[in-house]
Protein backbone atom coordinates (compact mmCIF):
# COMPACT_ATOMS: atom_id res chain seq x y z
CA UNK A 1 0.00 0.00 0.00
CA UNK A 2 1.07 3.58 -0.88
CA UNK A 3 -0.14 6.90 0.08
CA UNK A 4 -1.83 8.33 -2.76
CA UNK A 5 -3.98 11.97 -2.76
CA UNK A 6 -6.75 11.35 -5.15
CA UNK A 7 -9.73 13.36 -5.96
CA UNK A 8 -12.89 11.25 -5.86
CA UNK A 9 -15.52 14.24 -6.64
CA UNK A 10 -15.01 17.66 -8.10
CA UNK A 11 -14.74 20.69 -5.52
CA UNK A 12 -12.66 22.67 -2.84
CA UNK A 13 -9.31 21.81 -1.45
CA UNK A 14 -11.13 19.29 1.12
CA UNK A 15 -11.67 17.17 -1.90
CA UNK A 16 -8.03 15.85 -1.95
CA UNK A 17 -8.27 12.55 -0.27
CA UNK A 18 -5.07 11.20 1.79
CA UNK A 19 -5.93 7.31 0.44
CA UNK A 20 -4.03 3.93 0.89
CA UNK A 21 -3.42 2.51 -3.08
CA UNK A 22 -2.18 -0.61 -3.99
CA UNK A 23 0.40 -0.49 -6.63
CA UNK A 24 1.41 -3.53 -8.36
CA UNK A 25 4.01 -3.78 -10.60
CA UNK A 26 5.23 -1.83 -13.54
CA UNK A 27 3.52 -3.47 -16.92
CA UNK A 28 5.43 -3.51 -20.55
CA UNK A 29 7.50 -0.15 -21.34
CA UNK A 30 6.70 0.68 -17.68
CA UNK A 31 8.64 1.99 -14.45
CA UNK A 32 8.22 1.55 -10.74
CA UNK A 33 9.13 5.19 -9.27
CA UNK A 34 9.50 5.96 -5.48
CA UNK A 35 9.76 9.96 -5.36
CA UNK A 36 11.46 12.88 -3.01
CA UNK A 37 9.86 14.93 -3.81
CA UNK A 38 6.33 16.55 -6.24
CA UNK A 39 5.49 19.74 -7.36
CA UNK A 40 2.24 21.96 -6.93
CA UNK A 41 0.97 23.46 -10.11
CA UNK A 42 -1.73 25.65 -10.54
CA UNK A 43 -3.34 23.05 -13.01
CA UNK A 44 -3.58 20.80 -10.20
CA UNK A 45 -6.52 22.89 -8.84
CA UNK A 46 -7.90 22.88 -12.23
CA UNK A 47 -8.27 19.04 -11.69
CA UNK A 48 -9.36 19.00 -8.66
CA UNK A 49 -12.51 21.34 -9.34
CA UNK A 50 -13.25 19.80 -12.40
CA UNK A 51 -12.18 22.87 -14.66
CA UNK A 52 -9.90 20.31 -16.64
CA UNK A 53 -11.04 17.12 -16.36
CA UNK A 54 -9.91 14.06 -14.87
CA UNK A 55 -10.21 10.83 -17.26
CA UNK A 56 -11.89 8.79 -14.33
CA UNK A 57 -12.76 9.16 -10.78
CA UNK A 58 -11.58 8.35 -7.77
CA UNK A 59 -8.05 9.65 -10.06
CA UNK A 60 -5.29 11.12 -8.35
CA UNK A 61 -3.40 14.39 -9.65
CA UNK A 62 -0.46 16.48 -9.83
CA UNK A 63 1.54 16.95 -12.56
CA UNK A 64 5.52 17.03 -11.74
CA UNK A 65 7.74 15.12 -9.59
CA UNK A 66 11.35 13.64 -9.08
CA UNK A 67 13.00 10.26 -6.85
CA UNK A 68 14.31 7.10 -8.13
CA UNK A 69 13.77 4.32 -10.43
CA UNK A 70 12.52 1.20 -8.10
CA UNK A 71 11.70 -1.44 -10.61
CA UNK A 72 10.75 -1.37 -14.48
CA UNK A 73 8.52 -3.59 -16.72
CA UNK A 74 9.86 -5.76 -19.48
CA UNK A 75 10.93 -3.81 -22.30
CA UNK A 76 12.17 -0.80 -20.50
CA UNK A 77 15.88 0.22 -21.58
CA UNK A 78 16.16 3.78 -21.08
CA UNK A 79 16.09 3.71 -17.20
CA UNK A 80 17.29 1.51 -14.33
CA UNK A 81 16.45 0.27 -10.65
CA UNK A 82 19.21 2.92 -8.66
CA UNK A 83 18.55 5.71 -11.29
CA UNK A 84 17.82 9.53 -9.80
CA UNK A 85 14.99 10.88 -12.21
CA UNK A 86 11.85 13.33 -12.76
CA UNK A 87 9.56 14.67 -15.23
CA UNK A 88 6.94 16.53 -15.87
CA UNK A 89 3.21 16.26 -17.74
CA UNK A 90 2.19 13.09 -16.03
CA UNK A 91 -0.88 13.16 -14.15
CA UNK A 92 -1.19 11.95 -10.84
CA UNK A 93 2.13 12.46 -9.21
CA UNK A 94 0.85 13.40 -5.84
CA UNK A 95 2.18 9.87 -4.46
CA UNK A 96 4.83 8.35 -2.48
CA UNK A 97 5.55 5.94 -5.29
CA UNK A 98 3.81 5.66 -8.54
CA UNK A 99 4.15 3.66 -11.90
CA UNK A 100 4.58 5.65 -15.09
CA UNK A 101 5.36 4.93 -18.69
CA UNK A 102 9.24 5.10 -18.53
CA UNK A 103 9.89 7.02 -21.93
CA UNK A 104 8.33 9.62 -19.95
CA UNK A 105 10.93 9.87 -17.59
CA UNK A 106 14.33 11.94 -17.46
CA UNK A 107 17.08 11.83 -15.96
CA UNK A 108 17.79 13.64 -13.48
CA UNK A 109 21.37 15.82 -13.93
CA UNK A 110 23.90 15.99 -11.34
CA UNK A 111 23.85 19.62 -9.65
CA UNK A 112 19.80 19.77 -9.98
CA UNK A 113 18.29 18.35 -6.31
CA UNK A 114 14.85 16.76 -6.40
CA UNK A 115 13.51 19.06 -5.01
CA UNK A 116 14.56 21.79 -7.95
CA UNK A 117 13.50 19.34 -10.10
CA UNK A 118 10.16 18.60 -8.53
CA UNK A 119 9.67 22.47 -8.91
CA UNK A 120 10.30 23.08 -12.02
CA UNK A 121 9.87 20.43 -14.78
CA UNK A 122 6.12 21.22 -15.59
CA UNK A 123 6.74 25.22 -15.21
CA UNK A 124 10.20 24.92 -16.68
CA UNK A 125 9.33 23.65 -19.73
CA UNK A 126 6.34 25.83 -19.29
CA UNK A 127 8.08 28.82 -19.59
CA UNK A 128 10.60 27.63 -21.65
CA UNK A 129 8.02 26.96 -24.72
CA UNK A 130 6.55 30.04 -24.06
CA UNK A 131 9.58 32.48 -24.50
CA UNK A 132 11.99 29.87 -26.88
CA UNK A 133 9.21 28.78 -28.83
CA UNK A 134 5.33 29.99 -29.22
CA UNK A 135 7.11 33.76 -29.26
CA UNK A 136 10.72 33.23 -29.72
CA UNK A 137 12.26 36.12 -27.86
CA UNK A 138 14.86 38.43 -29.71
CA UNK A 139 16.78 40.18 -28.07
CA UNK A 140 15.60 44.34 -27.63
CA UNK A 141 12.46 42.92 -27.43
CA UNK A 142 9.91 44.16 -24.86
CA UNK A 143 7.71 41.44 -23.12
CA UNK A 144 4.45 41.67 -20.47
CA UNK A 145 4.51 38.06 -18.21
CA UNK A 146 1.97 38.23 -15.44
CA UNK A 147 1.86 37.01 -12.70
CA UNK A 148 6.08 37.16 -12.32
CA UNK A 149 6.20 36.67 -9.08
CA UNK A 150 4.82 32.46 -9.37
CA UNK A 151 5.87 29.56 -10.20
CA UNK A 152 6.09 29.75 -13.82
CA UNK A 153 6.83 33.72 -13.71
CA UNK A 154 9.96 33.35 -11.91
CA UNK A 155 11.28 31.17 -14.65
CA UNK A 156 9.68 33.14 -17.45
CA UNK A 157 11.25 36.37 -16.63
CA UNK A 158 14.60 35.21 -15.45
CA UNK A 159 14.71 33.69 -18.99
CA UNK A 160 13.03 36.11 -21.24
CA UNK A 161 15.60 38.41 -19.44
CA UNK A 162 18.74 35.98 -20.26
CA UNK A 163 17.38 36.00 -24.24
CA UNK A 164 18.17 39.83 -24.11
CA UNK A 165 14.37 41.10 -23.64
CA UNK A 166 13.64 43.96 -21.03
CA UNK A 167 11.26 42.31 -19.23
CA UNK A 168 7.78 43.93 -18.06
CA UNK A 169 5.68 41.54 -14.99
CA UNK A 170 2.40 42.12 -13.30
CA UNK A 171 2.04 41.27 -9.52
CA UNK A 172 -0.39 41.02 -6.57
CA UNK A 173 1.79 43.03 -3.90
CA UNK A 174 5.46 45.16 -3.40
CA UNK A 175 6.91 41.92 -1.72
CA UNK A 176 6.05 40.31 -5.27
CA UNK A 177 7.41 43.05 -6.75
CA UNK A 178 10.72 43.18 -4.55
CA UNK A 179 10.77 39.24 -5.65
CA UNK A 180 10.23 39.57 -9.47
CA UNK A 181 12.83 42.66 -9.86
CA UNK A 182 15.55 40.40 -8.06
CA UNK A 183 14.69 37.79 -11.20
CA UNK A 184 14.81 39.84 -13.96
CA UNK A 185 11.98 41.54 -14.38
CA UNK A 186 13.06 45.35 -15.27
CA UNK A 187 9.62 46.82 -14.48
CA UNK A 188 7.29 45.00 -12.26
CA UNK A 189 3.67 46.41 -11.77
CA UNK A 190 1.48 46.05 -8.74
CA UNK A 191 -1.52 45.46 -10.70
CA UNK A 192 -3.87 45.74 -7.78
CA UNK A 193 -2.80 49.28 -7.23
CA UNK A 194 -1.77 50.30 -10.62
CA UNK A 195 -3.27 50.08 -14.60
CA UNK A 196 -1.26 47.85 -15.92
CA UNK A 197 -2.20 48.44 -19.17
CA UNK A 198 -1.37 52.99 -18.83
CA UNK A 199 2.08 51.67 -17.26
CA UNK A 200 2.99 49.73 -20.18
CA UNK A 201 2.25 52.51 -22.67
CA UNK A 202 4.47 54.37 -20.65
CA UNK A 203 7.54 52.13 -20.72
CA UNK A 204 6.68 51.26 -24.20
CA UNK A 205 6.39 54.90 -25.45
CA UNK A 206 2.83 54.13 -26.67
CA UNK A 207 3.88 51.58 -28.94
CA UNK A 208 2.80 48.51 -27.46
CA UNK A 209 4.54 44.74 -27.06
CA UNK A 210 4.59 42.28 -29.62
CA UNK A 211 3.95 39.80 -27.15
CA UNK A 212 1.99 39.18 -23.57
CA UNK A 213 2.32 35.75 -21.93
CA UNK A 214 -0.83 35.82 -19.41
CA UNK A 215 -1.92 33.17 -17.42
CA UNK A 216 -4.55 35.31 -14.90
CA UNK A 217 -7.14 34.92 -17.92
CA UNK A 218 -10.40 36.40 -16.93
CA UNK A 219 -9.22 39.49 -15.40
CA UNK A 220 -5.99 40.62 -17.32
CA UNK A 221 -7.55 39.55 -20.83
CA UNK A 222 -8.56 42.85 -22.28
CA UNK A 223 -5.90 44.73 -20.69
CA UNK A 224 -3.43 42.40 -22.34
CA UNK A 225 -4.96 43.08 -25.62
CA UNK A 226 -4.43 46.57 -24.73
CA UNK A 227 -0.97 46.50 -24.49
CA UNK A 228 -0.23 44.91 -27.79
CA UNK A 229 1.49 46.51 -30.87
CA UNK A 230 -0.12 46.01 -33.99
CA UNK A 231 0.04 41.88 -35.27
CA UNK A 232 1.56 41.44 -31.70
CA UNK A 233 0.69 37.83 -30.13
CA UNK A 234 -1.23 37.06 -27.06
CA UNK A 235 0.03 34.13 -25.18
CA UNK A 236 -3.07 33.02 -23.42
CA UNK A 237 -1.68 30.22 -21.21
CA UNK A 238 -3.53 29.64 -17.52
CA UNK A 239 -7.15 31.01 -15.86
CA UNK A 240 -5.80 31.72 -11.81
CA UNK A 241 -8.40 34.25 -11.99
CA UNK A 242 -10.73 31.92 -13.88
CA UNK A 243 -11.11 30.83 -17.70
CA UNK A 244 -11.41 34.13 -20.59
CA UNK A 245 -15.11 33.93 -21.27
CA UNK A 246 -15.95 33.43 -25.50
CA UNK A 247 -14.86 36.07 -27.32
CA UNK A 248 -15.27 37.30 -30.78
CA UNK A 249 -12.92 37.04 -32.96
CA UNK A 250 -13.43 40.61 -34.30
CA UNK A 251 -11.54 41.81 -31.18
CA UNK A 252 -8.57 41.32 -32.59
CA UNK A 253 -8.74 42.87 -35.70
CA UNK A 254 -10.44 45.82 -33.57
CA UNK A 255 -7.47 46.06 -31.30
CA UNK A 256 -4.83 45.73 -34.51
CA UNK A 257 -4.96 42.37 -36.63
CA UNK A 258 -3.57 40.80 -33.20
CA UNK A 259 -2.34 36.81 -33.34
CA UNK A 260 -4.06 34.52 -30.49
CA UNK A 261 -2.83 31.40 -29.01
CA UNK A 262 -3.99 29.21 -25.95
CA UNK A 263 -0.68 26.68 -25.74
CA UNK A 264 -0.62 23.82 -23.66
CA UNK A 265 2.69 22.22 -22.25
CA UNK A 266 1.63 18.69 -24.00
CA UNK A 267 1.63 20.08 -27.40
CA UNK A 268 5.37 20.91 -27.32
CA UNK A 269 6.49 17.88 -26.21
CA UNK A 270 4.65 15.76 -28.17
CA UNK A 271 8.17 13.38 -28.93
CA UNK A 272 10.78 11.79 -26.74
CA UNK A 273 12.74 14.17 -29.13
CA UNK A 274 10.70 17.60 -27.94
CA UNK A 275 10.87 16.37 -24.20
CA UNK A 276 14.34 15.91 -23.98
CA UNK A 277 15.17 19.53 -25.82
CA UNK A 278 12.55 21.01 -23.53
CA UNK A 279 13.99 19.46 -20.59
CA UNK A 280 17.56 20.17 -21.57
CA UNK A 281 17.02 23.35 -22.55
CA UNK A 282 16.12 24.02 -18.91
CA UNK A 283 18.70 21.95 -17.51
CA UNK A 284 20.98 24.05 -18.82
CA UNK A 285 19.55 27.27 -17.94
CA UNK A 286 19.75 26.24 -14.32
CA UNK A 287 22.82 25.06 -14.08
CA UNK A 288 24.14 27.59 -15.85
CA UNK A 289 22.76 29.98 -13.08
CA UNK A 290 20.69 32.06 -16.13
CA UNK A 291 17.86 30.88 -14.38
CA UNK A 292 17.71 30.65 -10.40
CA UNK A 293 15.10 28.20 -8.67
CA UNK A 294 13.28 29.46 -5.75
CA UNK A 295 11.72 26.68 -3.55
CA UNK A 296 9.65 29.19 -1.16
CA UNK A 297 7.39 26.71 0.47
CA UNK A 298 6.92 23.17 1.15
CA UNK A 299 4.22 21.06 2.42
CA UNK A 300 3.94 17.26 3.62
CA UNK A 301 2.11 15.41 1.45
CA UNK A 302 -0.61 14.82 3.63
CA UNK A 303 -1.36 18.56 3.77
CA UNK A 304 -1.57 19.28 0.25
CA UNK A 305 -4.92 20.81 1.03
CA UNK A 306 -3.49 23.70 3.02
CA UNK A 307 -1.06 24.26 -0.27
CA UNK A 308 -3.98 24.52 -2.48
CA UNK A 309 -5.39 27.19 -0.13
CA UNK A 310 -2.12 29.23 0.01
CA UNK A 311 -1.93 28.68 -3.87
CA UNK A 312 -5.21 29.97 -4.52
CA UNK A 313 -5.54 33.20 -2.07
CA UNK A 314 -1.87 34.14 -3.67
CA UNK A 315 0.18 33.07 -0.52
CA UNK A 316 3.03 31.78 -2.47
CA UNK A 317 5.98 32.59 -4.70
CA UNK A 318 8.19 31.02 -6.80
CA UNK A 319 8.03 26.57 -6.63
CA UNK A 320 6.05 24.83 -4.24
CA UNK A 321 6.89 21.40 -2.96
CA UNK A 322 5.15 18.64 -1.59
CA UNK A 323 7.11 16.14 0.70
CA UNK A 324 6.03 12.53 0.11
P1 LIG B 1 1.49 30.68 -9.77
O1 LIG B 1 2.56 30.40 -8.78
O2 LIG B 1 1.80 31.65 -10.84
O3 LIG B 1 0.19 31.09 -8.99
C1 LIG B 1 -0.82 31.80 -9.62
C2 LIG B 1 -0.62 33.31 -9.47
O4 LIG B 1 -1.58 33.97 -10.29
C3 LIG B 1 -0.89 33.83 -8.08
O5 LIG B 1 0.23 33.73 -7.22
C4 LIG B 1 -1.27 35.29 -8.35
O6 LIG B 1 -0.11 36.10 -8.35
C5 LIG B 1 -1.84 35.24 -9.76
N1 LIG B 1 -3.27 35.51 -9.77
C6 LIG B 1 -3.86 36.55 -10.41
N2 LIG B 1 -5.17 36.56 -10.19
C7 LIG B 1 -5.43 35.52 -9.37
C8 LIG B 1 -6.63 35.04 -8.77
N3 LIG B 1 -7.82 35.63 -8.97
N4 LIG B 1 -6.55 33.95 -7.98
C9 LIG B 1 -5.38 33.34 -7.77
N5 LIG B 1 -4.20 33.76 -8.30
C10 LIG B 1 -4.24 34.85 -9.10
O7 LIG B 1 1.03 29.28 -10.42
P2 LIG B 1 1.82 28.36 -11.47
O8 LIG B 1 3.18 28.87 -11.69
O9 LIG B 1 1.63 26.95 -11.07
O10 LIG B 1 0.98 28.55 -12.80
C11 LIG B 1 0.87 29.84 -13.37
C12 LIG B 1 -0.15 29.81 -14.46
O11 LIG B 1 0.38 29.15 -15.60
C13 LIG B 1 -1.47 29.13 -14.12
O12 LIG B 1 -2.52 29.89 -14.67
C14 LIG B 1 -1.33 27.81 -14.83
O13 LIG B 1 -2.55 27.27 -15.15
C15 LIG B 1 -0.56 28.21 -16.05
N6 LIG B 1 0.15 27.10 -16.67
C16 LIG B 1 -0.12 26.82 -17.97
C17 LIG B 1 0.54 25.84 -18.63
C18 LIG B 1 0.30 25.63 -20.08
O14 LIG B 1 1.06 24.91 -20.73
N7 LIG B 1 -0.72 26.24 -20.65
C19 LIG B 1 1.49 24.96 -17.93
C20 LIG B 1 1.77 25.38 -16.57
C21 LIG B 1 1.09 26.40 -15.97
P3 LIG B 1 -0.27 37.68 -7.97
O15 LIG B 1 -0.72 37.73 -6.55
O16 LIG B 1 1.09 38.24 -8.16
O17 LIG B 1 -1.30 38.23 -8.90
Amino acid sequence: MVKVVRVHAYGGPEALSYDDVELGQPGPGQALISQTAVGLNYIDTYHRTGLYKLPSLPHPIGVEGAGIVEAVGPGVTNVKPGDRICYGSILGAYAQKRIVPADRLLALPEGISDEVAAGIMLKGMTARYLVRVTYPIKKGDTVLIHAAAGGVGLIACQWAKHLGATVIGTVGSEEKAALARAHGCDHPINYNRENFVEKVKEITGGKGLPVVYDSVGKDTWEGSLDCLAPRGLMVSFGNASGPVPPVSILVLSQKGSLFLTRPILAHYIVTRAEYEETANDLFNVVKSGAVKIEVNQRYALKDVGQAHIDLENRKTTGSTILIP
